[in-house]
């Protein structure tokens, strides 16, 4: 089957997305956007991320768990899972790492925790957009512990892109999916970063407002929505990465 997929949303809980971005109304705008598959992934935090998956339920789009997490070299990195419980736990590791400074929501925008019913559930008061403790080696180690999937986001961009950072693609990540951004187009891309070509490019809307869910996509072509099988597809090269850049 073709799974369409758009893993990079951001909620109303990152500073930086807009309060419309509620998890029932990122669940309602994906599903008129066409896609089978999303994934809310706010900085530093997959909270949201349970809500949206409790609203995804209830309108039958499936929905990983997520969170887009930033390490010490200040490398933006999608965290993804399959189960609540090992989001939960990876959560649990996650935060503490983050510094103890408070959020300015004047300066830096709310971060708000909103239920499946549109309610709000709480602010978070710890400054989301922040370097973590954590090296990006010791964060993808992080995630495959708890049984996920590490993808560096949009690795070709400023600030926060993997080989802006690095320069290079460490050895654990060897021939594994990387992001690139939504107005990248892959030829692009390698031309910039011609080592690229040794990995699955997968793009994503990283959407902080409603109409721009899906705008960027990946189809992957695989038996079911899971993410063990959403890796075989782009190891095997069976997906197809689009952004709006692409029609002109
Ligand atoms: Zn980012
Ligand atoms: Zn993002």
């Amino acid at each position: 089957m073709t799974i369409a997929a758009d893993l990079h949303i951001h909620s109303a809980l990152s500073p930086c997305a807009a309060l419309e971005m509620s998890p029932a109304a990122i669940v309602s705008r994906a599903r008129e956007a066409g896609l089978d598959l999303i994934a809310v992934t706010d900085h530093n935090s997959v909270e949201n991320g349970f809500f949206a998956a409790e609203a995804g339920a209830r309108a039958g789009m499936r929905v990983l768990f997520g969170m887009e997490a930033q390490t010490r070299e200040d490398v933006h990195v999608l965290c993804y899972f399959e189960q609540r419980l090992q989001a939960e736990r990876f959560h649990g590791r996650v935060y503490p790492l983050l510094p103890d400074m408070a959020n300015n929501p004047d300066y830096f925008g709310d971060q708000v925790v909103v239920d499946a019913e549109d309610n709000i559930v709480r602010h978070e008061g710890k400054l989301l957009l922040n370097a973590l403790d954590i090296s990006v080696p010791e964060l993808v180690e992080l995630v495959r512990e708890h049984g996920g999937l590490a993808v560096p986001a949009h690795v070709e961009a400023s600030p926060y892109g993997l080989l802006v950072n690095l320069g290079m693609v460490p050895p654990e990540l060897g021939g594994m999916p990387l992001e690139i951004s939504a107005d990248c187009p892959r030829e692009q891309a390698l031309r910039e970063f011609p080592a690229l070509a040794r990995h699955p490019l997968l793009r994503n809307s990283d959407a902080h407002f409603l109409r721009d869910i899906g705008r960027a996509r990946t189809e992957f072509t695989a038996p079911e929505p899971t993410l063990a099988a959403l890796l075989a597809a782009a190891r095997a090269g069976r997906f197809r990465a689009d952004g709006p850049a692409d029609h002109g």
